[in-house]
Formats: structure tokens, C-alpha cells, sequence
């Protein structure tokens, strides 16, 4: 607000000349406004910007918040704005005198005698003085019902085929204020799969160019997900194998090639518990990669065993009858 002089246009408390002056160069291009309709929780205050701008379809499409030249107030509602810009997708704009002049240029009347007018109308008063008691006309109430007759009248004009109607969309579009839906910036990212360039606003999580993209990469990691909890389980089966072996030396040395299966029930009934696998073919898959068989398999336990005497013995030759199992 600025210079104090708030006052009722067209049934909207308006809080300054600046906001009077904004509205009425919304007027002259009969681009429908509104007046504190929102109020927006920032996170760290409530915050009711000032003018709000709808689409046809009843869209908001932009919102003013109009400002003095106090630069604190301009750094503070920037801030502001900024925020809602990030949570809403909603274009906003922080207008002061300097933009209000450059509007004004087009227009033909000045904005000094838009100013003038306003302090020296009927409709205004002295802000602070309308703050207090001096003046129950500028009640909150008021002000509210009348605003929802304004909006019902926006409505009614958009939803007949008026000329009034035309007017507004054609100044909307004159304005600029249809084209920039969403001012939130833009960038240009790379595609991490196919390395095509795709732009996105900053906000966006998105990585990749395309649902195809993304779901290429999903599969993929899904299946080495997939990969690496096999290869995990695995290893764990080898290793609960080995360990099993050398804690068995005897079964395992005495089991012959060929009857691996009714000499091995302990180790079965263990495997199948822990690891949900009975299927010799599997447990065999998890040694080697691959199904070699139940004789590769005894093979491969009864060298774990003689593995592991040959550690006990510190790297010193096998016994021969050590060996002889093995055949
Ligand atoms: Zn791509």
C-alpha cells in the first residue's frame, strides 16, 4: 500500500492509488480482475495478495501483488510471490510505480491524474482513519459480500456469449496475461537414457525424455534388483554348503558319486528351510553358476573338505588317504 489512501472501487476495498491505478488499467483493457481473493499459507505467514486474474474457464491464470517503492516491502513480497509461484504454478507479478508508469504508456490517460483521482474521490479515505472507527463503512463483512456479487457478475459475463464476454478475452490476449499461464522457469536436462535433450520446468523431478525412457530404466533396474538378490542368495547357498561340508567331513567324504541324495537328507532338509530350495539341480546351480549334477556337486564338497585339512595342516602335502575317496 502507499500514500494511505484506500477506498472502495467497484466494490472491492482497494488498499492504495497504486492498486486503484492497476485496476483501472485492467478496466480500460476489460480484462476481468479480483480483488484478495486467496490467502495463501507460505509456511511462515498467511499472505493475501492483492489482484487475481481468471480465465474463461474460471482458471487463475496470474496474480498482482502491487507494492510502494519501499524496497523492503517489494524484497519481502517477492519472496512471497516466489513461493507461490514454486507451490502453485501460478504466474505472479510484483507491480510498483515503475511498472504501473510503463502500463500506463499505452494508455490514454496519465497515471498522475489516475492517482489524483482516486485520493480526491468520495470513495477514499485516509487509510489509518479507515483502519480505526472512524468510518464502519470499510468493514470486513461489507467488503466480502460485495465481493461475491462481483464474482457472480464475472461468472455471468464469462458464461454468456456477450460482447462483454469477447472484450474480456480479447484482453486478456492483448495483455499477455492469457500466453503466460505458468512463469515457473524452465531448463533444458538430458536424458540419462537416450541422451536426447527435453525441457522441463526447474521444479520438475523429472530424468528422463519419455514414459519409454523412464520405463526402459525402470525394467532395468528392477531386473538387476531382481540379479542381484539371486546372486546374493547364491552366495549365501555356497557358502552354507562349504561350511556344512567341513562341519560333515565324514558324511560327506563316505558319500559315494552315484547316492548322493539318502546320505545327504541332513543337508537337504537344512538347505530347504533356509534358503526355500530342495532341487538338487538349483543347489548345484547356486556352486557353479550352472547345473552340473550331483556328481559334480560331491565333488565339489568333498574338495572343500580336503581344502580345509590342507589348511589345518599349514599347506603341507595331503596324506594319500586323505585322498582315497575322492577316488
Ligand atoms: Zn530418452
Amino acid at each position: 500500500m502507499n500514500r494511505g489512501y484506500a477506498g472502495f472501487y467497484k466494490g472491492h476495498y482497494l488498499r492504495s492509488s497504486y492498486e486503484y491505478a492497476y485496476a483501472k488499467y485492467l478496466d480500460y483493457h476489460s480484462i476481468p480482475w479480483s480483488h484478495e481473493d486467496s490467502t495463501f499459507d507460505l509456511g511462515y505467514k498467511l499472505y493475501k495478495p492483492d489482484f487475481f486474474i481468471y480465465d474463461q474457464y474460471g482458471n487463475l491464470i496470474k496474480i498482482i501483488e502491487i507494492k510502494s517503492r519501499n524496497k523492503e516491502a517489494k524484497i519481502e513480497a517477492k519472496r512471497a510471490l516466489d513461493i507461490i509461484i514454486e507451490r502453485y504454478n501460478v504466474e505472479c507479478e510484483l507491480i510498483s510505480y515503475e511498472e504501473l508508469l510503463k502500463l500506463y504508456e499505452s494508455l490514454p490517460f496519465s497515471l498522475t491524474s489516475t492517482i489524483t483521482e482516486w485520493i480526491v474521490s468520495n470513495n477514499t479515505t485516509i487509510h489509518k482513519a479507515a483502519n480505526g472507527k472512524l468510518n464502519g463503512h470499510f468493514n470486513l463483512k461489507h467488503g466480502k459480500n460485495t465481493k461475491k456479487i462481483i464474482g457472480e457478475h464475472t461468472r455471468k459475463l464469462w458464461a454468456s456469449d456477450s460482447p462483454a464476454r469477447r472484450k474480456m478475452l480479447e484482453g486478456l490476449k492483448k495483455s499477455g496475461m492469457k500466453k503466460g499461464y505458468i512463469k515457473v522457469p524452465r531448463e533444458i536436462r538430458i536424458c540419462t537414457e537416450c541422451v536426447k535433450e527435453f525441457k522441463v520446468l526447474v521444479t520438475s523431478p523429472q530424468k528422463f525424455c519419455s514414459q519409454s525412457c523412464a520405463g526402459k530404466v525402470a525394467i532395468r533396474n528392477a531386473t538387476a534388483r531382481y540379479m542381484d538378490k539371486r546372486k546374493s542368495i547364491r552366495n549365501s547357498l555356497k557358502d552354507y554348503i562349504v561350511k556344512w561340508s567341513i562341519d560333515n567331513k565324514e558324511i560327506v567324504l563316505e558319500t559315494p558319486l552315484n547316492k548322493i541324495k539318502p546320505t545327504m537328507e541332513p543337508l537337504v532338509i537344512n538347505i530347504q528351510k533356509q534358503f526355500g530350495v530342495k532341487d538338487f539341480r538349483v543347489i548345484s546351480g547356486a556352486v557353479f553358476g550352472e547345473d552340473r549334477g550331483r556328481k559334480e556337486l560331491i565333488r565339489f564338497m568333498k574338495e572343500c573338505v580336503m581344502k580345509s585339512y590342507a589348511e589345518l595342516t599349514e599347506n603341507e602335502p595331503l596324506e594319500p588317504e586323505d585322498k582315497k575317496p575322492l577316488g
